[in-house]
């Protein structure tokens, strides 16, 4: 944790701390204002002692924020029916598992309520302000039997105003049990699922350590299509032993089952996962990986399909993920639950906090009230890189005006990086401010790179 004298100030008991009272909280504005200058502000000032509890947060500090962004609420449920090779989440395989799937009613118990304490202790870091988005994410949150998510809801909306027409999204594997539960999980007032389909070919499946076959995913997007106007499906390509034309006919029965949204990833062999001690045979190289996503491109786009983050597609504007807009729109987010992240802005400060990642470790800390394990405050060097490697990842890019909004800080500080993207014809050459903060399509295609070159 940051020291809350660490900002380089002389004396910090002398300094004057400002208390954000609850503020007027909308989404993004997205009015331009005078280039160069800071918006008015929001929040109410008030002076904060020095040794309040909160003085870290609330107090002081290097940023001007004229409002607090728009929340967000994700929630991490852990367990999962056995660990995928390639996976490097914070998913622990659970033992024990009965044949109906079910997690220990004992564990389910003991997990959401130390989720409930979770919440409560960091609820004077969001008070007061609404949430636009919740997302139970995994692991495979499908597992929690519906009732204890419908309990779980019901204490997240008894502590925490959720916007009227809040998206609240499911992850949910395509097992037999778990899309027998779809009616349910609706019920219990989610309204949006997201499907880790990953293919449509048993082979691949099977190749990725799935747990599910092709006929259980059709057969659970079925299901989502009866009791979801809102659902994604996630899809893998550059899979083991893939060929163009499997991918082709993957994608085609994918896009027949006609998503609402579609999430497509390229299979990555990350650290700490059995995939990369032991790299499976057939990966595609990478000139078949381009010609893989020049044709994803082109069939989601026939298909109607369009591309507005570097991985997700969608059929209109509103079917597009609000969580996850929040995110690239470098939107605060409360993360609870084991090994999560939070991203928390105040008057002066941004801060990022995560939780214990165990899951047991995690339960017994947060009954403790500890459930974070390391936060720290975000320095204003590094800002323009986190906001860059989340805005230009919308192929629309963010305006201008939010850069000034979300940091504090004014345009200025990505003057430099900038005119080096744009001698590189990644953003377009315009006069600085420009408009929108976006590549143009070769910086789209040498997206890490652009974005790299707003690091400190
Ligand atoms: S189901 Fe998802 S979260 Fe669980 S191990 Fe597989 S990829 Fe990871």
């Amino acid at each position: 944790m940051r020291p809350s004298d660490a900002d380089g100030l002389p004396d910090p008991a002398a300094r004057r701390r400002v208390i954000p009272l609850v503020p007027e909280v909308g989404r993004f504005s997205g009015s331009p204002g005078a280039p160069g200058t800071a918006p008015a502000s929001r929040y109410a000032a008030t002076a904060v002692p020095p040794d309040h509890p909160l003085a870290d947060f609330l107090g002081d500090g290097p940023l001007s924020l004229p409002g607090p962004p728009p929340l967000s609420l994700y929630i991490h449920l852990p367990w999962c029916l056995r660990k995928c090779p390639y996976c490097d989440f914070n998913s622990h395989e659970r033992a024990g598992l009965g044949d109906d799937g079910h997690l220990p009613p004992g564990l389910e118990a003991d997990y959401v309520r130390a989720l409930i304490a979770d919440l409560d202790a960091a609820l004077p870091l969001v008070w007061g302000r609404p949430v636009i988005s919740v997302f139970l994410g995994g692991g495979t949150p499908s597992l929690f039997q519906p009732q204890t998510l419908a309990d779980l809801l019901s204490a997240v909306r008894a502590r925490l105003p959720l916007a009227p027409e809040a998206e609240i999204t499911l992850e949910a594997n395509p097992g037999t049990f778990e899309s027998g539960r779809y009616a349910a999980y609706a019920q219990a007032g989610i309204n949006r699922l997201s499907i880790g389909v990953q293919s449509l070919n048993d082979t691949h499946l099977r190749a990725l350590g799935r747990v599910h076959d092709a006929a259980q995913a059709r057969a659970a997007v079925a299901e989502a299509q009866r009791h979801f106007e809102r659902f994604n499906i996630d899809l893998m390509y550059a899979l083991p032993g893939q060929e163009l034309a499997d991918l082709a006919r993957d994608v085609d029965a994918v896009l027949a089952l006609q998503p609402p949204h579609l999430s497509l990833y390229h299979l990555t062999l990350e650290r700490n996962t059995r995939f990369f001690s032991q790299p499976p045979e057939g990966l595609p190289d990478a000139d078949l990986a381009s010609d893989m996503l020049d044709l994803i491109l082109a069939r989601t786009a026939r298909a109607g399909l369009g591309r507005y983050e570097v991985s997700a597609f969608a059929r209109s504007e509103a079917l597009r993920c609000t969580h996850n807009l929040n995110y690239w729109a470098f939107g605060d987010y409360l993360g609870l639950g084991a090994g999560a992240h939070s991203k928390l802005s105040f008057a002066h400060r941004i801060w990022r906090q995560t939780r214990w990642r165990e899951p047991q470790q995690y339960m017994t800390q947060a009954l403790a009230g500890r459930a974070v394990s390391s936060q720290d405050e975000v320095a204003p060097q590094h800002l323009p890189f986190e906001f860059m490697l989340n805005a230009l990842r919308l192929k629309d890019g963010v305006p201008h005006a939010l850069w000034a909004e979300r940091t504090g800080l004014p345009p200025a500080h990505l003057a430099t990086a900038w005119r080096k993207a744009a001698a590189r014809g990644w953003v377009p050459d315009s006069p600085f401010p420009p408009r929108q903060w976006v590549t143009t399509p070769r910086g789209f295609d040498f997206l890490s790179d652009a974005q790299e070159l707003f690091l400190p």
